[in-house]
């Protein structure tokens, strides 16, 4: 059995059964089975049944957003907002199947033209942060586009997913279409990796197992998109308003407890306004609300897990290559998996808490002189997913976003995830895009087709 923790009590929530290898190779046979049917569904029906698991999602969106609260340990404001997301992720990929557009071709002899085929059956692997908010957005345009699907949610995390699967079937989903594989990653994951009948793996998870499952998927030329971890810059400019970048950086770093792959942990502060930063940044920290998940007025729930917890914790005691703590928030004691937020200045760009991914709440702040050193080591890390870019100055923040080496950058606001938007990595952070029009090219194959008239 697989038994499913409760983050803030570490009580056991629930126990369900641990799938295995065999549950994979079943679960891929009745996605290879309900293939033929779904991909020769008229466009217009499969809109219709996306349309339908957006309504399942909201006519359920607060069981699911305490489901995700207890499970993942998130405030429950947040899971709301997630159930929002997954719902519009349905909605927008609803208009999709209608609009999978191809091309003529203008070529002598006959007409040339192009369509997009579904792949088959795809192997969606996700993590725990996000867990059915990053599934939908595989999902959506996984099932709109003609396939069918194996999800695997991560082992700590699988019960928004499981339930997910159950109203799909009550919502007309053809059995078969979606499937959920609850097991770990060494052996589910994997043999999804390896299986011959499994033409694509999209992937949301750390930059180690992901580069296992590139080189795993070679083995069959399967196709693969991966979305991995991050180190984002936060980037604030001296002719920033100050008191805003403050006020939103915290959100920024230490939401969803700094275990976001956008998380913009690396605050690079230009030195001439460092200490009125700081002074902003520490009143906005000690202000933020870390508690119960399900209480409305947090802001901040505890880590994932035990093992997550020593881990963030090495950055901060003594191991974080020397960087000083700046000043820290609070946070409950007595059991659950609490860590405060944590502000680390000035951290050299060389020390390790400057450049791991540390998947908690503990933000590095490094001081930077000029637009051209501030270049230099927001791009001076193996990661490139988001970003920030603070400034008054409109062409500045413009030049910087184009400087950047990264896939999703806001300027003078920290947003990083749009349902229409893309979505993805530069460099380790991985390839493909997810969401907006973008990511429907990831769950579809090119066809050229020529019909000779003469
Ligand atoms: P993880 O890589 O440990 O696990 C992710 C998923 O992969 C889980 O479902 C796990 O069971 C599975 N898995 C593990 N080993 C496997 C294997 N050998 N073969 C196949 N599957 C395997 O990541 P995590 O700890 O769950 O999540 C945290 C990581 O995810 C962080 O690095 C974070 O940055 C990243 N992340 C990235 C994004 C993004 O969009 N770029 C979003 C969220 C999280």
């Amino acid at each position: 059995m697989l038994e499913v923790l409760e983050p803030a009590t570490e009580a056991v929530l629930r126990e369900i059964p641990r799938a295995d290898e065999d549950d994979v190779d079943a679960a891929v046979e009745r996605a290879r089975d309900a293939f033929p049917a779904w991909r020769d569904l008229a466009p217009g029906d499969r809109a219709r049944m996306l349309r339908r698991l957006a309504t399942a999602v909201e006519d359920h969106h607060e069981e699911l957003a305490v489901l995700e609260a207890r499970n993942a340990g998130k405030p429950i404001r947040d899971a709301r907002g997630e159930m929002e997301m997954v719902a519009q992720v349905f909605h927008y990929y609803a208009g999709a199947p209608e609009r999978l557009l191809g091309d003529t071709i203008p070529v002598s002899g006959g007409q040339a033209w192009t369509v997009r085929e579904p792949l088959g059956v795809v192997g969606l692997i996700v993590p725990w942060n996000f867990p059915l908010t990053i599934a939908a957005w595989k999902l959506g345009p996984a099932l709109a586009a003609g396939n069918t699907v194996v999800l695997k949610p991560a082992e700590l995390t699988p019960l928004t997913a499981l339930r997910f699967a159950e109203l799909a079937l009550e919502a007309g989903l053809p059995s078969g279409v979606l499937n959920v594989v609850a097991g770990p990653g060494s052996t589910c994951g994997a043999r999804l990796v390896s299986h011959s009948d499994v033409a694509k793996i999209a992937f949301t998870g750390s930059t180690e197992v992901g580069r296992s499952i590139a080189a795993g998927a070679a083995a069959t030329i399967k196709r693969v998109t991966l979305e991995l971890g991050g180190k984002s810059p936060n980037l604030v400019f001296a002719d920033a308003d100050l008191e805003a970048a403050a006020a939103a950086a915290p959100g920024a770093v230490f939401g969803n407890a700094g275990q976001d792959c956008c998380a913009r942990s690396r605050i690079l502060v230009q030195a001439s306004a460092l200490d009125e930063f700081m002074s902003h940044l520490e009143a906005a920290v000690s202000a933020v609300r870390v508690g119960d998940p399900l209480d409305e007025a947090n802001e901040m729930g505890p880590l994932i897990s035990a093992a997550q917890r020593a881990s963030v914790a090495s950055y901060v005691d003594g191991e974080g290559g020397g960087a000083p703590v700046a000043f820290r928030g609070s946070a409950p004691s007595g059991s659950g998996f609490w860590f405060a937020p944590t502000v680390l200045c000035p951290v050299d760009p060389g020390a390790r808490a400057a450049r791991e991914e540390i998947f908690g709440p503990v933000a590095a702040v490094i001081p930077f002189d000029d637009e051209e050193e501030a270049i230099r080591l927001a791009n001076d890390t193996i990661y490139g997913l988001s970003g920030s870019i603070w400034s008054g100055d409109g062409g500045r923040a413009l030049r910087v976003a184009r400087a950047l080496d990264a896939g999703v950058l806001s300027i003078n606001s920290n947003t990083s995830v749009r349902v229409a938007t893309p979505f993805g990595g530069f460099k380790q952070s991985g390839y493909g895009r997810e969401l907006g029009p973008h990511a429907l090219d990831a769950y579809s194959e090119v066809k050229s087709i020529f019909y000779a008239t003469s």
